[in-house]
């Protein structure tokens, strides 16, 4: 069994915690690794080491180039583990072998990104009075506390911890203490590559204690959070302590609207790889199916058709199409909003229960689900659910689509199926959401920022946007003709 270590200063904290938490594979029950359970103690001692090593270690020092090349040997370790890592992830998070195989090479992908993106030209100048010279040049902002949650263990850390580094910041950086295996990989990674001390810590354990420690610390200079929109309420409280700086990426509920003109089979496939997909454990999942009037009963149909034929089963068989959920609590969160559902008077047409029999009976396995019929202010239709559950929403014309699909208090991702061009722009411009789709779903680049709207967060992740999280912007003025300003008499 996997024995899982705190990583502070760079060294494994192996006796730093008596306490341990067992760590499931959702597919079968069973324990796959034990880890340190982190105290507010491990949290201010990570702390202390990535202050010490912003203000006097080499890290934020060092030459962009330098930094990046660290930055490569990381992408390097993580293609050279990529079969490791994928396993894993998927013995960890439960889901199939080919999504966690996917996010090992984004994580790859996103290290090289930003190793690159940190020795494009960064700075401005203004062309102020000419006796003046103004400039802006970027810093890093100091320690940065990371936080993440489940549904994408590696990915979701990668997405936060090669910009944060990148920008010259030291880190403390928590993984969910669900799903902490492939994290700790890759703070081995950091440890082979001689990562200089302190710049990366690791602190494991639960949000309420060390999560809680590191959003409120006054020695945190910045808090960079992706997870529920509850918890990141909670983060901006603890943040106000010391006014640092937060980026919060947060939950959705996200409209896929089909247009009666969209190609029916392709649209029918992607709105079951929008909300299938990840088991429906995905942020931006395309929860509310919002369909046209006129093909509502032949898309409805397809759509269950196809979704009653989806292979469930253990990541690790690579038949599988849909993997467990990544835990007894969140399986209990999902029967339990299938339940209400049915209460609230939504049609189920089809899933709507665990499933059992043989292998299934020690996963936390759920059937595809779906249910029409709803009405906008169901709670089903509402809150976000984090499983396999669609809800069935319909639509006369464009402003009712459009109307709709900007019901609810959440604001990260949309599509469109249309085949009108026209049609397809004016509707996605007009929806309140940071990540849109047209004619597709989920597909997204290290190059572009992720960002919800509304509830679901503030900041952005990725590409440039990502990288200025991780910076402080400074204008300096530089007087090219010392002399008295004059401004008072010189008596
Ligand atoms: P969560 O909010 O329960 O936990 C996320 C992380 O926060 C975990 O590491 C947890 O330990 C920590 N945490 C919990 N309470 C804390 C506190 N009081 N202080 C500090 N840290 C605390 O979320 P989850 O259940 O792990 O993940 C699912 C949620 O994440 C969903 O709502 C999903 O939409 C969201 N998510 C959003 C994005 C995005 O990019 N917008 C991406 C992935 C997941």
């Amino acid at each position: 069994m996997l024995q899982l270590s705190m990583y502070i200063n760079g060294a494994w904290q192996a006796n730093n915690s008596v306490a341990k938490r067992q760590i499931i594979n959702p597919a079968n029950g069973t324990v796959i690794a034990e880890a340190a359970e982190g105290t507010e103690l491990d949290a201010e001692q990570a702390i202390q080491a990535a202050k010490q090593a912003f203000e006097q270690g080499p890290w934020p020092r060092m030459s962009a180039e330098e930094r990046a090349g660290y930055l490569l040997k990381i992408a390097e370790r993580i293609e050279a583990h990529h079969e490791e890592l994928t396993r894993l992830e998927t013995m960890d998070n439960g889901k199939p072998l080919r999504e966690a195989g996917y996010d090992v090479s984004d994580a790859a992908a996103c290290f090289r990104y930003y190793a690159g993106l940190i020795l494009a030209p960064h700075g401005e100048t203004y062309p102020v009075p000419d006796q003046m010279q103004a400039m802006v040049v970027r810093e890093p902002i100091g320690v940065c506390g990371l936080i993440v949650p489940w549904n994408y263990p590696l990915l979701m850390s990668v997405w936060k911890i090669a910009p944060a580094l990148a920008a010259g910041n030291t880190i403390v950086y928590k993984p969910s203490e669900l799903t902490p295996v492939t994290a700790t990989k890759l703070f081995e990674f950091f440890d082979q590559i001689k990562l200089p001390k302190g710049a990366a810590n690791m602190v494991l354990g639960a949000g309420e204690t060390v999560g809680h420690a590191i959003a409120a610390s006054d020695d945190v200079a910045m808090v960079s959070f992706t997870g529920g929109t509850a918890t990141g309420r909670k983060i901006m409280q603890d943040a106000s302590g010391n006014m640092k700086k937060i980026s919060l990426e947060l939950g959705g509920k996200s409209p896929n609207i089909i247009f009666a003109d969209a190609d029916f089979e392709a649209a029918v496939d992607y709105a079951l790889f929008g909300i299938y997909a990840g088991a429906g454990q995905i942020c931006s999942a395309g929860s509310r199916i919002l369909v046209e009037e006129s093909i509502k009963e032949r898309f409805i149909t397809r759509f269950v058709e196809r979704a009653n034929q989806i292979v469930v089963g253990a990541g690790d068989n690579p038949i599988t199409e849909m993997g467990p959920l990544v835990s007894q609590q969140q399986m209990d969160k999902v029967l339990h909003y299938i339940a209400l559902g049915q209460k609230e008077g939504a049609k189920l047409v089809c899933g709507g229960c665990r499933l059992t029999g043989g292998a299934y009976d020690n996963g936390f396995f759920v059937a595809p689900t779906a249910f029409a019929e709803t009405t906008p202010e169901m709670r089903i239709v509402q809150e976000e659910i984090f499983g396999p559950v669609a809800v069935f929403q319909t639509f006369r014309d464009e402003a009712e689509a459009i109307q709709l699909a900007n019901d609810t208090k959440y604001g990260l991702a949309g599509a469109v199926f249309t085949n009108n061009a026209a049609k397809a722009m004016r509707v996605i411009k007009k929806i309140r959401a940071g990540i849109t789709w047209i004619n597709t779903y989920h597909g997204t680049y290290n190059e572009a920022p992720w960002h919800g709207y509304k509830q679901s967060g503030i900041g952005s992740s990725l590409g440039t946007y990502g990288l200025d999280e991780f910076m402080e912007v400074k204008q300096i003025n530089f007087n090219l003709d010392v002399a008295p300003i004059g401004w008072f008499a010189n008596r």
